[in-house]
């Protein structure tokens, strides 16, 4: 039978090659792939807000008729300002745009149009900036008015209108080659309707119960088959035989001699929780969390010596090349020559010369080296150990749980750690790592200073500067962090490289200004950091780069402009970079939020450092529809609404998965048809594993 995973968008009626390649930039290539574009949110448009009944500071929906419309470049802000008024039967209210001068052309007195947005007062009148908006005017077939309306993310060239069309299309088209894959007992047992008619629901729900009812049955499906190949794996693991490392309690107290510092008791609990792992023949499987700055570097370190005092190999593996070689450094510095005599240590990157990489890579099979830290060029299959014993990977959700296998493969069954920094809520964790054991490092070492945010409008930005300016010049280093979001990419990476040049010129004359992105040479990207380092440069222009690891005690301002562009974790992650010194530390989000996510996204940071916190504050902002998982945790996407408001079938989906493996642990029973090969299509890394045994 053919599976809608099979079935391109192409066959849907209404979608023309052209669409096909628009749809393609919301990954969305088969009918399956459509079925799960979740809307990012709903809108209730059977009571749309009438204009006279508008809140001043709320996000509301209206519908009104447009009565004026005109265009032009406001002088003040050099920016061009379009602007519509549009009216019901008692009342108007004006909107505004800027800088989208095409809605000149698309926008006419006369249409009726749906707007989104927040309601201000400006000059006595009322007024929303940059509103969502949608033309109704003509032809409406029952999807887009009187209705719950689905509201998707959007494509350029592809409307809400068009998008809503298609889904009801094939809906009706396809939605009965939709399966139930889990299966049917399990189903009644906990009275859920058919997938059919729960993504039909999800789409185009009659009410705000059904919407629900759907979300979770939806969710269900996703939670219990992930679940399913977690257990697997778990089970398979536990199975194996690996390394029983001999470690004798004086090598703990060696370990903690070579740091100018005491280990928190945090750190110390972990490293007991690992060596009670490492001891043992069963591979461990092992997620270290802990917040920026909690130190989880020092509690990997302590695996990779476990490692070699029994002669065996240790790897540690880094997302990026600024990152790995931190790491190097910081390794040499405290084990090259230290309390554990002279470990030897190789850094292991992608732009290596030929010739010094063979040569490394020669020493590691030949067991000549014994700590091996570097990038993704670990994973590449002319790397060959001798014997690896332990593997660490570092800021873990940067890499796949195929990587994160491919690099343990290359010992027989070595006990892995990795590590993030993204802390998710108890809940959550038990379900997404339950192939993993969780350490969790939930204090920071002592005299770290705290770190102020705030939050500047883009106007204030040159005051902002100055500001930036005089802590300059009482010694302290600074970051300035731009975004680059992948779309954009070119233009967003000139603001960045115009801006370093008008510092270097004008805001900051008087200092040493640097400047990292993506795109420039590694070694120059290298050689700038180096010198922030060694303070050889006061202040440095950057992209998201920047993001993991780095970590420079003297640095302690941080400026992110358009910071409204930036997820929640992201901002976390990089303000985590300052505040690591006795001294206080400030913080200054530039920008202005045009969502209400982008809003509640910057008030989220300033309340908090708190990484649990902030992760929790994530989850409840980010809207239905958005992906869980692929950019969070590196695990395949989980296709799910919000799992912070699902944890109740969370936690049902646990259970019927456990009792489900235990009734047929190798999925033969042909009512289990459906699971294996939809864990055999999505989950490979974990099937494979259970089934070659
Ligand atoms: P993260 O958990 O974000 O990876 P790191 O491992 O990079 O944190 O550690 C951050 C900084 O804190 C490093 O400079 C490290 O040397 C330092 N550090 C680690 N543990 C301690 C400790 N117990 N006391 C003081 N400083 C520490
Ligand atoms: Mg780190």
């Amino acid at each position: 039978m053919k599976s809608l995973g099979d079935i391109s968008i192409q066959f849907i009626k209404g979608v023309g090659p052209a669409r096909v390649k628009l749809f393609e930039n919301l990954g969305v290539r088969t009918v399956e792939d459509l079925f799960y574009l979740f809307p990012h949110r709903y809108e209730d448009r059977r009571k749309l807000t009438p204009v006279s009944e508008l809140k001043i500071g709320e996000w509301q929906t209206t519908v009104g008729e447009v009565m004026a419309k005109g265009g032009r470049r406001a002088f003040f802000h050099k920016k061009h300002l379009f602007e519509i008024t549009i009216a019901d039967d008692k009342g108007r209210v004006r909107c505004v745009w800027f800088n989208q001068p095409y809605l000149e052309n698309y926008i006419n007195v006369g249409d009726q149009v749906v707007l989104y947005g927040r309601v201000e007062l400006f000059n006595d009148r009322i007024q929303i900036v940059s509103p969502e908006y949608e033309i109704i005017t003509d032809g409406d077939d029952g999807l887009n008015t009187a209705r719950i309306v689905p509201v998707y993310p959007l494509t350029k060239g592809i409307t809400q209108k068009y998008l809503r069309k298609i889904m009801n299309t094939a809906l009706a088209q396809y939605g009965s080659l939709i399966v139930d894959v889990v299966p049917q007992d399990i189903l009644k047992r906990q009275g859920f309707s058919s997938l059919s008619s729960s993504l039909s629901q999800l789409h185009f729900p009659d009410d705000e119960k059904s919407q629900l009812a759907a979300n979770e049955r939806v969710s269900f499906d996703e939670f219990f088959l992930f679940q399913v190949s977690v257990i697997l794996r778990r089970l398979s693991i536990a199975r194996k035989k690996g390394f029983a490392h001999f470690i004798p309690p004086e090598l703990l107290s060696r370990f903690e001699k070579a740091f100018p510092f005491v280990l928190t008791s945090a750190q110390k609990k972990a490293i007991a929780e690992i060596t009670r792992d490492l001891r043992e023949e069963t591979p461990m499987l092992r997620l270290l969390q802990g917040d920026v700055g909690s130190g989880k570097t020092v509690v990997s370190f302590f695996g990779c010596l476990a490692a070699v005092s029994n002669g065996h190999q240790a790897a540690m593996m880094a997302p990026t090349e600024i990152l790995a070689e931190q790491h190097f450094a910081t390794f040499t510095k405290y084990f090259s020559d230290g309390p554990l005599g002279d470990v030897r240590s190789v850094l292991l990157t992608g732009t290596l010369k030929k010739k010094e990489k063979d040569n490394i890579l020669a020493k590691i099979k030949a067991g000549d080296v014994d700590v091996i830290i570097g990038t993704h060029a670990l994973l590449e299959e002319d790397v060959q150990f001798k014997d690896l014993s332990f593997v660490a990977i570092d800021e873990q959700h940067k890499f796949g749980v195929k990587q994160r296998a491919l690099l343990s493969s290359k010992g027989k069954n070595p006990d892995v750690l990795v590590m993030t920094a993204t802390p998710i809520p108890r809940t959550l964790c038990l379900t997404l790592y339950g192939d993993l054991d969780v350490s969790v490092i939930d204090e920071k070492p002592q005299g770290r200073g705290e770190v102020k945010t705030y939050h500047v409008v883009d106007e204030q930005a040159d005051g902002v500067y100055q500001r930036v300016a005089e802590w300059l010049k009482k010694g302290t280093q600074a970051y300035i962090v731009y975004p680059i979001i992948e779309e954009s990419q070119q233009a967003d990476l000139k603001a960045a490289v115009a801006m370093f040049e008008r510092f270097k010129k004008e805001d900051f004359k008087d200092f040493r200004v640097g400047l990292i992105h993506g795109k420039m040479k590694r070694s120059e990207m290298l050689l700038t950091m180096e010198k922030f380092k060694k303070h050889e440069i006061d202040i440095l222009v950057t992209t998201t780069v920047l993001e993991v690891g780095i970590d420079v005690a003297n640095a302690n301002v941080m400026v992110i402009e358009h910071a409204e562009r930036f997820g929640l974790a992201q901002l976390h992650q990089l303000r985590g970079r300052i505040g690591r010194s006795e001294k206080s530390a400030v913080c200054v989000l530039l920008g202005d939020p045009q969502t209400q996510e982008g809003e509640m996204r910057l008030k989220a940071v300033i309340k908090t450092t708190d990484g649990f916190k902030i992760a929790e504050k994530d989850l409840e902002i980010r809207g239905p529809g958005q992906y869980f998982g692929r950019h969070q945790h590196g695990l395949n996407e989980l296709r799910v609404v919000n799992p912070l408001t699902q944890l109740k079938v969370l936690e049902t989906a646990r259970q019927e998965a456990v009792s489900f493996v235990k009734s047929d642990p190798l999925l033969k029973e042909s009512a289990h048809h459906w699971v294996r090969e939809t864990i055999r299509r999505r989950y490979p890394e974990y099937l494979e594993r259970v089934l070659a045994g």
